[in-house]
C-alpha cells in the first residue's frame, strides 16, 4: 500500500429537495453575490434555476448568470467567465448542472485572481495559488466533479482536451437531490454510469496488491453501479437506483476507491484526445476504448483481471486464470452494450484512418515526451496499438 492523503472537504447535501438549502448554504460561506454557472438549459426547462433563484433572494445572496456551457466545455466559456465575474464582483461560483458545468466554474474560479492567460494551468505552465469559493447543485451522476479535485477543459483553438488539478477547486458544498436526475435523456445516464464505473476502474487496475479495504470498497460501488445502471434502463424514475448512483458519482472520484492505490488513468487519456478531436460524450468514450485497452495490458497482471471479472463482473471462475480475466473483459462490454453503450470507436460513430490515430498518440503522449498508464506504461506505439485495437 503507497502512502496516501485523503482529503475530501466538500460538504455534502443530499436527498429530496435539498436545492432549496442553496442559498443559506452560499450565506453559510461568508458570501453574498454569486455568478450561477449552468449549461444549455435543462435547468431553466425543468424549473430548477428558479426554485435555486429564490432560495438565494431569501438567503440576501444576489446573483448574476453565465448559461451556455457545452459538453466538452471549452476554454472561450471560460474566459466569458472570468470576465463576467470580475465586471460584475461576484464572490460565490455556484454551479446548477454536471461535470461540464462544474469544470468550468472551477477554471473560472482559480482564472479570476489569476493575472496571466487561464490556460496555462492546463498546459502546464502555471500552479493556481488562490481561487474564488465554489459549491454546486448537481443534476447528473458521472463525472464525481462535485467531490474531485480535477477540471477538464477543451482548447477549441489547438483541439486539445486537458485535465488541471488543484484542492483550490474543491466544492465547499454539493447538493445532491437524487430528483434532480429523473430528466436525463437515457443515453446521458448509461453515460454518467460509465464514467463512474472507469472512475473506479482506473484505480483499481493497480500494480498494488494488498489494498484489502480500498478494493473492497471499490467492488462494492462497481456492482451497484452496474445494478442501478440496469434497473435505471428500464425504470427511469426509480428514487432508490437514482439515489445510489448520485452517491456512486461523488465517492468514486473522491479518491476513496483509490487510497493506497498507483492509479492507472490510461483510459481517460485515450478519451480526452478523442473527445477533443471528435467531441464525443465522456462516458461511451471511455466504454469505446477501455476494451481494449484491458486487453493490451491483461498480462501485466491477468491475476488482478481475473479478480475483477469475479467479483465484480459475476463471472463463474474456470481452472485457468487468464481465461477468467478474458471473460472479465468480455462481461464488461456485454454490461455496456445492455445499457446502449458502445464497446468500440466504430459503435461511437467514428471510423478512425491511420493519420488520425498517429495524431491521437502524438497528443496523448505529448508529442512522445511522456508515458500514460500505471498499471503498464505505455508509450506512443502502445497507444497506436491500442487506438488500432479499438477501432472496431
Ligand atoms: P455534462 O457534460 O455536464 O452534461 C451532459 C448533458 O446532460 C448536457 O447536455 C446537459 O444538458 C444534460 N443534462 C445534465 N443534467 C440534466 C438533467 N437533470 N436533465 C436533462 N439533461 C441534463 O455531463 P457530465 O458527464 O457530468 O460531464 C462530462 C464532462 O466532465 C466531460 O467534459 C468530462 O471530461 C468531464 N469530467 C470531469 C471530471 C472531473 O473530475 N472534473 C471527471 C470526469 C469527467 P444542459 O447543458 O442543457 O444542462
Ligand atoms: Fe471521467
Amino acid at each position: 500500500m503507497q502512502n496516501f492523503t485523503y482529503y475530501a472537504p466538500t460538504k455534502i447535501v443530499f436527498g429530496k429537495e435539498t436545492e432549496k438549502e442553496t442559498g443559506a448554504l452560499i450565506r453559510e460561506q461568508g458570501c453574498e453575490r454569486a455568478l450561477i454557472v449552468y449549461g444549455g438549459g435543462s435547468v431553466k426547462r425543468s424549473g430548477l434555476q428558479e426554485r435555486i433563484s429564490a432560495s438565494l433572494e431569501d438567503a440576501g445572496v444576489s446573483h448574476v448568470e453565465l448559461g451556455g456551457v457545452v459538453p466538452n466545455p471549452r476554454l472561450s466559456k471560460v474566459r466569458e467567465g472570468i470576465e463576467l465575474c470580475r465586471r460584475e464582483k461576484a464572490d460565490f461560483l455556484l454551479s446548477v448542472g454536471g461535470g461540464s458545468v462544474i469544470d468550468t466554474a472551477k477554471a473560472i474560479s482559480y482564472g479570476v485572481p489569476y493575472a496571466g492567460d487561464v490556460w496555462d494551468f492546463f498546459a502546464g505552465k502555471a500552479a493556481a495559488q488562490a481561487a474564488l469559493p465554489m459549491g454546486c447543485v448537481l443534476t447528473i451522476a458521472a463525472a464525481g466533479s462535485e467531490m474531485s479535485n480535477s477540471s477538464v477543459i477543451t482548447n477549441e483553438e489547438n483541439g486539445l482536451k486537458r485535465g488541471y488539478r488543484s484542492d483550490l477547486s474543491r466544492q465547499r458544498f454539493a447538493v445532491l437531490n437524487p430528483e434532480l436526475t429523473y430528466t436525463l435523456p437515457p443515453y446521458q445516464t448509461a453515460n454518467g454510469a460509465v464514467d463512474i464505473m472507469m472512475h473506479t476502474m482506473e484505480r483499481y487496475f493497480t500494480s498494488e496488491c494488498d489494498l484489502l479495504l480500498t478494493d473492497a470498497l471499490g467492488e462494492g460501488l462497481m456492482r451497484t453501479v452496474m445494478e442501478c445502471a440496469r434497473t435505471l434502463r428500464d425504470d427511469p424514475a426509480n428514487y432508490a437506483a437514482r439515489a445510489n448512483m448520485m452517491w456512486a458519482s461523488s465517492l468514486s472520484h473522491n479518491g476513496l476507491t483509490g487510497c493506497g492505490s498507483v492509479e492507472d488513468w490510461a483510459s481517460h487519456q485515450l478519451q480526452h484526445e478523442l473527445g477533443g478531436m471528435f467531441d464525443c460524450s465522456h462516458g461511451a468514450g471511455l466504454a469505446a476504448v477501455w476494451p481494449s485497452w484491458a486487453r493490451y495490458v491483461i498480462d501485466a497482471d491477468y491475476t488482478l483481471f481475473a479478480r475483477f471479472a469475479v467479483k465484480v463482473m459475476g463471472v463463474v471462475p474456470t481452472a485457468d486464470e487468464r481465461e477468467t480475466a478474458e471473460r472479465g473483459v468480455a462481461a464488461a462490454e456485454c454490461f455496456f452494450r445492455s445499457i446502449g453503450m458502445p464497446t468500440n470507436i466504430r459503435e461511437l460513430g467514428y471510423e478512425l484512418s491511420e493519420a488520425q490515430i498517429a495524431e491521437l498518440a502524438e497528443k496523448c503522449t505529448n508529442g512522445r515526451t511522456r508515458t500514460v498508464g500505471g498499471l503498464k506504461k505505455l508509450d506512443y506505439g502502445d497507444i497506436v496499438k491500442i487506438y488500432e485495437g479499438a477501432r472496431g
